[in-house]
C-alpha cells in the first residue's frame, strides 16, 4: 500500500531524479519503504524470501541512508533505484549467509580446536544425513519393542575396541571428567600428582573441574617429580580414587619422575580404590605404526589396571565432539546412573557420527583412507609439496608485485588439540614476504586479513615477518586458487 504522504515527499519525480548531480542527496530523495518494495528487482526479492525479511532490511537500509542524508554525506548515485535494490539485496544475502563457514586450515595444526578439530569421515557424514531427518531407534530397543538406551548403540563397539567391560558417552571429554568425578568421588578426596594439574585451554583447569564436581583435590609430589610413596602417604579414610591426567599440552623435561599407570593401579588395588585416567586425545590405534609419535591408548590404560578411562571423540579418534568413558562395569554403571548424566548426555546427531566413526576402526587396514584426521596426519611430504608448487603461480599472480611468494619445505606443523606438543610434523607450504621492508608488518596483517575475507577464508600464521601457509590440510588446491583473483579488490 502506498503511504498517503508519498506523493507529497516525492512529487511527480522518481527518487534520485531531483537536485543537481553534484549535490549530495537529501532525506527527500529517499523513497518510502512501500515504494522501495514495489521496485521490480525488490519485488523479486520479496517473492523469493517473503515480506518479513525484505521489508525489515528495507527499513534499516533507508534508516541508515537517512542518517547519511541528514549529515549531507549521501551520494546521489546511492539513491538511484538500481543502487537501492542492489544494496538491499546485499543486506538480505548477508542476513541469510551462515556465520559458521568452511575455511582453509593453513595453520599447520591438524586438529585445531578453534577450527573445529577433527574432520568427519564420509561414512559419518552419510550416517548423519541418513538418520537425522528420519525417526530412529535412538532410545528404542528394536528387539524388545520397549525403551532402549542411547549408550547401547556404541557400547559394544567401544568395548570391542578398547577391551572395556562397559562404556558410556557424554557431550565432550570435559563432561566425561566432570561426571566421572561427581559419580565416583563426590564429597570425598581425589589424589592427583602436582605435575598433572593442567589447564587444557579456555577455562578448563583440572583443579576447577574437581571443585565443580564437588570433590576435594589432594595434590601429591612436586611439579617435576612424583613417586609411588607420595600417593601411598596421601591415601586415607576419605580417599575416593586415584587419578592420572595425561599432560597432553606440555611436557616436563629434565629431572623428572612420574608414576606409571601399572604401578599406580597396584597401589590403588591394595587400598581397594579405583584408578581413573583422563587421556584427553586418546588414540584407538598405535600411531607409531603410521610413522607418527606414539600417543597413549585407552586399551593400554585399561590393560594397565585403570578402572575408568576418559577421552575425546573429536581429537585423535577423528569423530564428532563427544566424551567417551570406558572401563569396569561397576564404575561405568555408577557414572551412567548419576543424575548429571541426563544433563551431559550426547545428542543423536554426534552419536550417529560417532557410531559410524568407531565402525571404521573395525577395518584398521583401511583407516588411513577412511579417516580424514589420520589421512591428513600421515599425508606424505611430497604430496604437500606438490600442493605448494601448484599454488605458487596463482598466489604470485594474485599478489605480485607487492609480495614475494616462495615454496618452503621445512615447515613444522603439529597434531594439535593438546596431543604431542613437542613432536612436530614436517610439512610444506608457501612463505609470503612483502617486497618493501617499510611497513612490512602492516602489509602482512592486511594480507592475512584479506585472505580471511575470502568466500572460503584462508587461515595462515605470521611468523618471523612472513605469512606462512602450511598446506598439509589443503587437499583441494583448485578451490583455493579459484578465489585468489578476489584478493586484488580486497587489497586495493
Ligand atoms: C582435551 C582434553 C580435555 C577436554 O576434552 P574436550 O573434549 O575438549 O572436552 C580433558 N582432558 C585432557 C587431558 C585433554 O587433553
Amino acid at each position: 500500500m502506498a503511504r498517503p504522504d508519498e506523493s507529497v515527499v516525492h512529487g511527480s519525480k522518481a527518487p534520485g531524479e531531483t537536485g543537481s548531480p553534484s549535490e549530495p542527496a537529501g532525506p527527500k530523495d529517499l523513497p518510502a519503504v512501500d515504494r522501495l518494495l514495489r521496485q521490480p528487482e525488490v519485488a523479486a526479492l520479496v517473492a523469493e524470501h517473503g515480506h518479513t525479511l525484505v521489508a525489515g532490511h528495507a527499513r534499516s537500509l533507508l534508516d541508515s541512508l537517512r542518517v547519511q542524508a541528514l549529515a549531507g554525506t549521501l551520494a546521489r548515485e546511492a539513491v538511484a533505484p538500481a543502487a537501492l535494490g542492489h544494496a538491499l539485496g546485499q543486506r538480505v544475502d548477508a542476513a541469510l549467509a551462515p556465520a559458521m563457514r568452511a575455511v582453509f586450515n593453513c595453520t599447520g595444526t591438524v586438529i585445531h580446536t578453534n577450527l573445529g578439530r577433527a574432520l568427519l569421515a564420509d561414512a559419518a557424514l552419510q550416517q548423519v544425513l541418513a538418520l537425522m531427518a528420519s525417526p530412529n531407534n535412538l532410545e528404542y530397543n528394536l528387539a524388545s519393542g520397549g525403551r532402549g538406551d542411547r549408550d547401547s548403540l556404541v557400547e559394544d563397539l567401544l568395548c570391542q575396541l578398547t577391551g572395556a567391560e562397559a562404556a558410556t558417552v557424554v557431550n565432550n571429554n570435559a563432561a566425561a571428567v566432570l561426571l566421572t568425578l561427581a559419580a565416583l568421588a563426590r564429597d570425598r578426596e581425589v589424589i592427583v600428582s602436582r605435575g598433572e594439574l593442567v589447564e587444557i585451554g579456555g577455562a578448563f583447569r583440572i583443579p576447577d573441574v574437581m571443585t565443580a564436581a564437588g570433590v576435594r583435590l589432594v595434590e601429591v609430589g612436586t611439579t617435576n617429580r612424583t613417586h609411588p610413596r607420595d600417593y601411598e602417604q596421601a591415601i586415607g579414610e576419605r580417599t575416593a580414587l586415584l587419578m592420572k591426567i595425561h599432560t597432553s599440552n606440555y611436557v616436563v623435561q629434565g629431572f623428572t619422575a612420574s608414576v606409571d599407570e601399572a604401578t599406580l593401579a597396584g597401589i590403588a588395588q591394595r587400598h581397594g580404590l579405583p584408578l581413573v585416567s583422563d587421556l584427553g586425545a586418546g588414540s584407538l590405534i598405535d600411531l607409531s605404526a603410521h610413522g607418527l609419535p606414539r600417543e597413549p591408548m585407552p586399551q593400554e590404560q585399561l590393560a594397565a589396571g585403570c578402572q575408568v578411562v576418559t577421552f575425546s571423540g573429536d581429537k585423535l579418534l577423528g569423530g564428532p565432539q563427544a566424551g567417551l568413558i570406558v572401563g569396569r562395569r561397576a564404575e561405568i554403571e555408577r557414572i551412567r546412573k548419576h543424575p548429571m548424566k541426563r544433563a551431559l548426555r550426547v545428542s543423536k546427531l554426534p552419536l550417529a557420527a560417532l557410531e559410524a566413526t568407531l565402525r571404521l576402526y573395525l577395518r584398521p587396514e583401511r583407516l588411513r583412507r577412511d579417516l580424514p584426521t589420520l589421512r591428513l596426519l600421515t599425508r606424505p611430504l611430497a604430496d604437500i609439496l606438490a600442493t605448494a608448487q601448484a599454488l605458487h603461480a596463482p598466489f604470485t599472480q594474485a599478489l605480485a608485485p607487492r609480495v614475494d611468494v616462495a615454496v618452503v619445505d621445512d615447515l613444522l606443523g603439529q597434531i594439535g588439540s593438546g596431543s604431542l606438543p613437542v613432536d612436530r610434523l614436517p610439512s610444506a607450504g608457501l612463505a609470503i614476504t612483502p617486497t618493501q621492508k617499510k611497513g612490512a608488518g602492516r602489509a602482512l596483517d592486511d594480507l592475512a586479513s584479506a585472505l580471511r575475507s575470502l568466500p572460503r577464508p584462508v587461515i595462515g600464521r605470521i611468523t618471523d615477518d612472513r605469512l606462512i601457509l602450511d598446506l598439509r590440510c589443503v587437499e583441494n588446491h583448485a578451490l583455493l586458487a579459484a578465489q585468489l583473483p578476489l584478493l586484488a579488490d580486497r587489497l586495493a
